[in-house]
């Protein structure tokens, strides 16, 4: 699997900011002073395994969304008195699932927070 770029903001020494698209291995040249920085290939990893979770947790629970409505239409298509059953069916997941959800997607949003140390590259 090919590692997506992790678009980050950084300052330069020199004052300059700017936004990168970072790609492990990939230097960033200031185009005001012309200084090359070396992200820290480690952060990169994490912040792109952060983004990678979040993208996957969002289509679970799209998934489960999907499949929760999914049953209950037949559900309620089969016996329209079932209907009253949905809500606590619906709530009961939910109630269930949520701790999880939010431990993980703490954890996604922290990797994506970590901060990618550059070093500066003066071979040319
Ligand atoms: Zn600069």
């Amino acid at each position: 699997m090919t590692m997506a770029a992790v678009p980050v903001k950084l300052r330069c020494t020199c004052g300059h900011d700017g936004a990168w698209l970072v790609m492990p291995g990939q230097s960033w040249i200031c185009p005001a002073c012309a200084r090359t920085w070396v992200p820290d290939a480690a952060s990169v990893h994490a912040v792109a395994e952060g983004a990678r979770d979040l993208a996957r947790l969002r289509r679970l629970v799209l998934g489960l969304a999907v499949g929760a409505l999914t049953v209950a239409a037949v559900l309620v298509a089969i016996h329209p008195a079932w209907i009253l059953g949905v809500p606590t069916l619906v709530g009961g997941v939910l109630l269930a699932s949520r701790p999880t959800y939010r431990k993980r997607r703490e954890q996604a949003l922290a990797s994506t927070r970590t901060s990618i140390p550059l070093t500066e590259s003066r071979a040319v």
